[in-house]
């Protein structure tokens, strides 16, 4: 028999989720063994982690506590204060903030233990003043070999290794670089970018180096140097374009049916009518919209990027494949399942959105983007459970 709970007792979190109408369930194990699998990848280099932008959207606090259980000592995050919070569950790791150092965020990276990745003169020029004042202080020189985002130029980064003029208590612990094209093996640009990095590597010999995020890995070798920085392989994106994912599924989104609909042939769907019925349809609406992450640009018509992106987004319920219907709106969207037989699926069941039926990088592409971005635009409606298989 059920037991009905106190109407003000406190409802255990496996209650929330069971009943969200949006839900998230993130697999550590996979997440570990993702890590594991591209620190094997990553041969004599050893991998870091990079847990920026609240880990993917996977959640900074439990991602990064998996990941040091699974060993990595070496995190990068983009900001101060997800640097901070890092700290919590990484008790002794090495945590690199991409963003670097700016005036008046000094103390916290002391307190902290934070170390910022120096990348242009004004920044390396406030990290020098703060360094005389305050002594040996480890630093990342981030080193730009043409992406042309951040980075210190190849000449700036070269003089410095000999200036006299830089402090004794300067010791920069790691030099790095950013791949543009590593996703594309044949790019030239990789090769290029490569020759260019092996001068400031030699330069700073002693020093750890770091090129290849995710897809440099791939790229073999001669890209791994010291330190490796997988960020979307960890989370089960795809990297590298045109090759089979091998990395496991880590998040899985869920949305349940709030309504299932009988609509003639004829009717329309959804706002401007952008889909016209061409048979007797069975639709179910569920509790997902754009303001969960779920892009309207995947929409089936009336959307421009249709015709850039000739399907639209696909979710899954009992067994079968089933299409975004109409336009996806903010907290609803609607999908055919008029092919899914009647007494397989009913109001209340959830259709997964994304995971491991419909890969994150597929969901993505019938959204005109890429998996990086679907992970990190989730949204805060979803209910989270964080299992380990
Ligand atoms: C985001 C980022 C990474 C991780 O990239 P992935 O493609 O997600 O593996 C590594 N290095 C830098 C500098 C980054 O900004």
């Amino acid at each position: 028999m059920d037991i009905i709970p106190e109407p003000d007792g406190p409802l255990e979190e496996e209650d929330i989720f069971t009943s969200a109408p949006l839900r998230l369930t993130v697999d550590l194990g996979a997440l570990a063994e993702n890590w594991r699998d591209m620190d094997r990848r990553s041969g004599k280099a050893r991998a870091a982690a990079v847990v920026k932008a609240d880990a993917y959207g996977m959640g900074i606090e439990d991602a990064g506590e998996a990941l040091y259980r699974a060993g990595a000592r070496d995190f990068f995050v983009a900001s101060v204060d997800e640097g901070v919070t890092l700290r919590h569950y990484a008790p002794d790791a090495r945590i690199f903030v991409l963003a670097g150092i700016w005036p008046g965020t000094e103390r916290r990276f002391f307190q902290n233990d934070l170390v910022p990745v120096v990348s242009s003169e004004e920044q390396l020029a406030f990290w020098m003043a703060v360094l005389a004042d305050y002594g040996d202080y480890p630093c990342v020189l981030h080193v730009d070999t043409g992406f042309n985002r951040l980075g210190l130029g190849m000449e700036e980064a070269l003089a410095l290794v000999d200036d006299v003029s830089r402090p004794a208590s300067f010791a920069p612990v790691l030099v790095m670089s950013h791949l543009a094209c590593a996703d594309d093996p044949q790019s030239p640009m990789n090769k290029e970018q490569l020759n260019l990095f092996r001068q400031v590597a030699a330069a700073y010999e002693g020093i750890d180096a770091s090129l290849s995020a995710s897809a440099g890995i791939f790229l073999g070798e001669d890209y791994h140097f010291d330190v490796t920085r997988p960020g979307i392989t960890l989370y089960g994106g795809q990297a590298v374009n045109g090759m089979a994912n091998p990395m496991r599924p880590v998040a899985s989104a869920q949305a349940r049916i709030v309504q299932i609909r009988h609509v003639k042939a004829g009717q329309s769907v959804s706002y401007g009518r952008a889909l016209r019925l061409e048979r007797d349809s069975r639709l179910a609406v569920v509790a997902a919209g754009y303001a969960d992450g779920y892009m309207r640009s995947q929409s089936n018509g009336g959307v421009p990027l249709r015709q850039v992106v000739p399907k639209p987004g696909q979710g899954f319920v009992a067994g079968h494949r089933v299409p975004v219907a109409g336009r996806i709106t903010m907290d609803l969207t609607i999908f055919d399942i008029t092919d899914v037989p009647e007494h397989d699926v009913k109001a209340g069941d959830y259709v997964e959105l994304f995971g491991h039926n419909i890969p994150v990088d597929e969901a993505a592409e019938a959204a005109g983007t890429i998996g990086y971005e679907m992970l990190t635009h989730l949204g805060l409606r979803y209910a989270r459970a964080y299992i380990e298989e």
